[in-house]
Parts: C-alpha cells; structure tokens; sequence
C-alpha cells in the first residue's frame, strides 16, 4: 500500500484529514484552522493547498463554532 503524505509538511500519515482528495495531518488542519487571513503563514499555506481547500476548512469551522 502507498504511504500517503500530507501536502504541507510532508509527513507520511497513516491516517489524517482528506480534503478534495488531499491528505492533510492533524497537526496541519490545527495550524490552518487557527492561521488568521492574510499573514504570511496563511498566504504560505494556502499558496500549498489552494485557497478552496482553506475555504472549506474555515467555512466548517465557521458552522461548528455557530452551533
Ligand atoms: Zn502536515
């Protein structure tokens, strides 16, 4: 079986998030979650998962912390 990478630190994962079929490791997503709009760290990651992704991300994020 293929060992997956996470797309930003490249890790090898057993398991993780997929999101748009990309691997992401736990550590990643927190990272990301927690990244605030237009800081480098964020402009960096979302240049490494495409803005779609890190849309979703937030856009869940968003909805959990409403309910
Ligand atoms: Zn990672």
């Amino acid at each position: 079986m293929e060992k997956q990478r996470c797309i930003i630190c490249r890790k090898t994962l057993n398991n993780g998030i997929i999101i748009n079929g990309r691997i992401l490791c736990k550590a990643c997503e927190n990272r990301l979650i927690n990244a605030k709009v237009n800081t480098d760290f964020y402009n960096y990651y979302r240049d490494c998962i495409k803005k779609t992704v890190v849309d979703l991300l937030l856009r869940e994020k968003r909805l959990s912390s409403h309910m």
